[in-house]
C-alpha cells in the first residue's frame, strides 16, 4: 500500500478488531439489541439513552443505513452514536444516512424510500438531537480500510482498486454501488456484480442490496438480509468468520409495494 493510501481518513489500518460487523439496520432497534445480546455484548436497550459495549472489548462495525423504512430510527442513532463516541463502534455512511444528512442540512431531497418514517421519528426530538444526528452523519467515512488491508467494509462493497482511495468514484461506489447506467422496469438503476469479479486480498464486509441467504463471493460478503423487510439482521464476526442472525419480529416495509410507490411517483 502506497503512502497516499495510508495518508486518507479510509485509512484504519493499525485497528485489527476482534470486530462484529453488522448490515443495514433501518431503524430496527429491537433486532439490533437481540443481534447484539448473541454476539456477547451488554446491553442496555433504554430506547431514550440506549448502551452496548462488549466485556471482551469486541467493536461494531456498522455498515451503514441506520435509518429509513424502520420503527426506531432515533434509538438505533442514538446506541450507534453513543458507541462510536466512546470508541466501541466504527459506522461508515449508507445511502440512506447520507440523504437524511442532506434533508437535516436544509436540501431539497425526494421523501421516498423510507425517509418519511424517519422524519416523523426525528419530529418529536429535540433540535439539539437532530444537530447531532447532522454532526453525526456529516462526519462519517464512506469506507474504512482495517487490519492492515485485510479488511475493507463500505456500505455498497468497494472493488479493489478503489479501496484507499479518495475519489468521487470511490464515494459513489461506496454509496449506491456500481450501476451500469440502465434502469429496470421499476426505474431502479440496474446494478453490476461486482463481488464475481472481485479478487482482492482484502475481505470485503458490505450491505445495501437485501439478499435472501448469506452466501460469501469470493472475499467478499453482503450482510444486508433485509431485516427492515421481514428478514433477518445479520453479522460477521471478524476474524473468526462466523455468522450470527437474528429473526426481524415483524414486516416492517413491503418491499414490493415500496418499489410500486416509486415507480407511481415517477410517472406522475
Ligand atoms: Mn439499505
Amino acid at each position: 500500500m502506497s503512502e497516499i493510501h495510508l495518508a486518507t481518513p479510509h485509512d484504519h489500518s493499525d485497528e485489527c478488531g476482534p470486530f462484529d460487523i453488522i448490515g443495514d439496520v433501518h431503524g430496527c432497534f429491537d433486532e439490533l439489541v437481540a443481534l447484539l445480546l448473541d454476539l456477547g455484548y451488554e446491553v442496555d436497550s433504554n430506547e431514550a439513552m440506549p448502551r452496548a459495549s462488549h466485556p471482551a472489548g469486541r467493536r461494531l462495525l456498522f455498515l451503514g443505513d441506520l435509518v429509513d423504512r424502520g420503527p426506531k430510527c432515533p434509538a438505533v442513532l442514538r446506541l450507534a452514536m453513543d458507541m462510536v463516541r466512546r470508541g466501541e463502534a466504527l459506522c461508515i455512511m449508507g445511502n440512506h444516512d447520507n440523504k437524511l444528512l442532506r434533508k437535516l442540512s436544509g436540501r431539497q431531497v425526494q421523501i421516498a424510500w423510507g425517509l418519511a418514517e424517519t422524519l416523523e421519528q426525528l419530529e418529536s426530538e429535540s433540535d439539539e438531537f437532530k444537530l447531532e444526528v447532522k454532526d453525526f452523519i456529516s462526519g462519517l467515512a464512506t469506507h474504512y480500510v482495517l487490519d492492515n488491508g485485510a479488511l475493507v467494509i463500505a456500505h455498497a462493497g468497494l472493488r479493489q482498486e478503489l479501496q484507499g482511495r479518495t475519489s468521487k468514484e470511490a464515494w459513489a461506489f461506496c454509496l449506491f454501488g456500481e450501476v451500469t447506467g440502465e434502469k429496470d422496469d421499476f426505474g431502479y438503476p440496474v446494478r453490476k456484480d461486482w463481488a464475481r469479479e472481485y479478487a482482492g486480498p482484502a475481505l470485503v464486509a458490505y450491505g445495501h442490496t437485501p439478499v435472501e441467504d448469506l452466501c460469501w463471493v469470493n472475499n467478499t460478503i453482503n450482510l444486508d438480509t433485509g431485516c427492515v423487510y421481514g428478514g433477518r439482521l445479520s453479522a460477521l464476526r471478524y476474524p473468526e468468520r462466523e455468522l450470527v442472525q437474528v429473526e426481524a419480529r415483524s414486516t416492517y416495509c413491503d418491499r414490493i409495494g415500496e418499489r410500486e410507490a416509486a415507480a407511481r411517483m415517477r410517472s406522475d
